[in-house]
């Protein structure tokens, strides 16, 4: 049994993923004691709406 902080772990980056980090990262600007870990298998996060965007230029 771990004494440490809670740890989180995300896993996947894509919108799910990301949103979650952002409000991980949230609370933890306002003092949550966590130990958040975001794996994904690129490093970058792909913002699938704006594709058709390309595509028609
Ligand atoms: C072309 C296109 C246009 C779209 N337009 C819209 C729109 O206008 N509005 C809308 O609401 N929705 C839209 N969608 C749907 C929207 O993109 C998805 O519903 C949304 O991305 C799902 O989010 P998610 O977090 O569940 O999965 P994803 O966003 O697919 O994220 C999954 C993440 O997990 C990672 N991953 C997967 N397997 C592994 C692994 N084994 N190890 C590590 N990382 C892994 C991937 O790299 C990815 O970053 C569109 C989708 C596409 C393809």
């Amino acid at each position: 049994m771990s004494h440490g902080k809670p740890r989180v772990v995300i896993l996947g980056g894509g919108f799910g993923g990301m949103y979650a980090a952002l409000k991980f990262e949230r609370a933890l600007e306002q003092g949550a004691a966590l130990d958040v870990t975001l794996v994904n298998q690129d490093n970058f996060f792909l913002f699938t709406p704006m594709l058709h965007e390309v595509v028609g230029l």
